[in-house]
């Protein structure tokens, strides 16, 4: 039997796009909202390309936060932060 290609695994694997949950308001049933430190933060953007909702955005300053209305509280990006800047503070 030959054997899946990588490439192909990543086209059945990969999502199409990001913030396809974005028509659902996911902010409105959210439980916790990530919060950044800065002063840890080395403006790698993993969390940004991690984020599925392409909630997180990039300041300004280079630095990232989430857009409250697309996150949906995940956790994704708190995962996903090499040096632990990213907190889910709970909500409600
Ligand atoms: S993954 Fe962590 S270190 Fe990288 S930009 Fe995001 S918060 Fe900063
Ligand atoms: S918790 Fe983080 S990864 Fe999940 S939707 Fe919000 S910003 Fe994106």
């Amino acid at each position: 039997m030959e054997a899946t290609k990588f490439t192909q695994k990543m086209v059945d694997c990969s999502l199409l796009d990001k913030g396809t949950a974005s028509p659902f308001s996911p902010g409105d049933k959210r439980r916790g909202l990530p919060q950044w430190d800065k002063d840890r933060c080395i403006r790698c953007g993993i969390c940004y390309l991690y984020c599925p909702d392409g909630a997180v955005y990039r300041t300004a300053d280079g630095y990232f936060e989430a857009d409250e209305k697309k996150c949906k509280g995940c956790g994704i990006c708190h995962r996903e932060c090499w040096f632990g800047v990213i907190c889910m503070e709970l909500e409600g």
